[in-house]
């Protein structure tokens, strides 16, 4: 999925009660806006104006199009006049992508010496944005709703924002997840309805036994990984006992084989994100770590011992984040914690797998042996993640629904760590260990999360609202005791969920 392959629509609701007149203007005030959003340089996708519409069969028209042309990920819709809602009842039925209500207006201030009724009527969004609120609710419609001036820089990131999540929202329609192996043996948090995940939020999720990938591995030249050693070498430093020349040498060798034979299986199989087991490893010699992190570092979405939700999420979130300047984004775990009062946290990392976008330095190659599962001697990249402030979010099946929740978190810097042979993150949940953990927990999420130092808290909202799944945002204002009503009444809400749909 490429940005530039996708674009956003942007329809004007009016009707033919004002004149020609009006009709003209209210065109010509779409196109200028439209120009000038494309010209602010600070949407990620192309708006496309696609005219006004003044009766049903336009409305209907214009979005049973917009939901057969593959390129558009998303409407804008705005209403100059007033465009009565009853016009709007079947096309909006019909519509099934992501809808962007704007409500703003052509013209920032009243012109208060020169307004008159004529004025009035061509410009009364004030007026048509509410009736077309209603039949949206009416007909319990998600959507995204944009309140400020269209110049306003608040206005256009708030729009930015949502057309990020379109694209992933896009990119995940039909998303092919590769498993090698299945989920670890006995874990709950990381299995969940695969029926109801493709027909919710788009994944396809696949097996594929590891007997499967060996040969590609196998079939890997000699040459290539000598190529791939070379960009190693350019990119990241070596401990001493597995550079080049050395006996620990063949372990990144073979690592490189795995990334190369990997890469090859995802791209042939149009696999977008994938999951490893360190338990189902026969025919390969070593857990596929560092090709792991290499291959997320491109935007596969990667989830360990068989986690196809975070793999997913982890995908989705770097479309989101693509071209953003925050500072990379991983899938990581919870491991330890170290409580150390109002400063502590929780030390993120796994056996093996994370992203090396997220470094504070040079990552370095290691090779030790990991004596979990068949895991084996691996190679892997070591380093600790830089400081910032950034989101974790993971999707969990509650049985009736799937459930996102994210925190808020503040990475620190860890004290040396000169023994952990793993790349790592230490950070603080939001607003502190204690409600932070606590709220996590109480909802159910996993040990697994997908972490994003440029995404904030409203991509993932806007995301769950696309897909219309269940959002529990643990933040700087979050406590216990509102956290746990919400959990109460969300249970309620989507018990009777069903019976509210148009
Ligand atoms: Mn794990």
């Amino acid at each position: 999925m490429e940005y530039n392959q996708q674009e956003i629509r942007f329809i004007t609701g009016a009707q033919l009660l004002y004149g020609g007149d009006a009709v003209v203007a209210v065109d010509a005030h779409s196109t200028e806006m439209v120009e000038g959003l494309n010209r602010s340089g600070r949407l990620p996708l192309k708006v496309v104006y696609k005219g006004t519409v003044n009766s049903a069969a336009e409305i209907s028209a214009a979005l049973t199009e917009a939901n057969a042309d593959r390129s558009c990920a998303g409407v804008i819709v705005w209403m100059h006049t007033f465009s009565p809602a009853k016009m709007w009842i079947h096309g909006l039925k019909a519509y099934q992508k992501p809808l962007l209500h704007l409500h703003t207006q052509f013209n920032r201030e009243i012109p208060w010496d020169e307004i008159n009724m004529d004025f009035m009527n061509l410009n009364q969004s004030a007026h048509g944005d509410r009736e077309f609120g209603f039949i949206s609710s009416r007909l319990r419609k998600p959507r995204k709703i944009v309140v400020g001036y269209w110049k306003d820089e608040a206005t256009q990131t708030k729009i930015a924002a949502w057309m990020r999540v379109c694209a992933a929202w896009a990119d995940a329609q039909g998303m092919r997840i590769i498993r090698f192996g299945d989920n670890m043996n006995n874990v709950a948090v990381t299995d969940g309805d695969k029926v109801e995940a493709e027909l919710r939020l788009g994944y396809h999720v696949d097996n594929a036994p590891i007997a499967t990938l060996v040969p590609y591995i196998n079939n890997v030249e000699e040459a290539e990984i000598d190529a791939l050693i070379n960009e190693y070498e350019r990119l990241y430093d070596f401990a001493d006992d597995c550079k080049p020349g050395t006996e620990k040498h063949r372990y990144v060798r073979n690592a490189a084989a795995q990334e190369i034979g990997m890469r090859r299986f995802l791209e042939e199989k149009k696999a977008k994100a994938f999951t490893t087991s360190f338990d189902e490893l026969e025919g390969m010699t070593q857990l596929m770590g560092l090709a792991s992190q290499r291959l997320m570092a491109e935007g596969y979405g990667f989830g360990a011992e068989g986690d196809w939700k975070t793999a997913a999420l982890v995908r989705t979130m770097w479309v989101m984040g693509k071209g953003l300047n925050g500072g990379g984004q991983s899938f990581l775990e919870d491991y330890t914690l170290n409580f150390a009062g109002a400063d502590s946290s929780i030390l993120q990392a796994h056996m093996l797998e994370i992203n090396p976008e997220i470094a504070a330095g040079k990552p370095r190659i290691e090779v030790h042996f990991l004596g979990i599962g068949d895991a084996g001697t691996c190679a892997r990249l070591v380093f600790q993640a830089h400081r910032g402030a950034g989101i974790a979010a993971t999707i969990v099946d509650m049985g009736n629904r799937f459930r996102m929740i994210v925190n808020k978190v503040e990475v620190i810097d860890p004290k040396p760590l000169p023994k952990l042979p793993v790349a790592c993150a230490l950070w603080k949940p939001l607003p502190d260990l204690e409600i932070g953990a606590g709220a996590w927990i109480i909802a159910g999420g996993t040990h697994h999360s997908s972490f994003s130092f440029s995404l904030t808290v409203e991509h993932i909202e806007d995301y769950a609202e696309i897909a219309g799944v269940e959002l529990l945002v643990i933040d700087e204002t979050t406590t216990i005791r509102d956290f746990k009503q919400a959990l109460r009444n969300n249970e309620i809400y989507y018990m009777l969920n069903k019976s509210f749909s148009a």
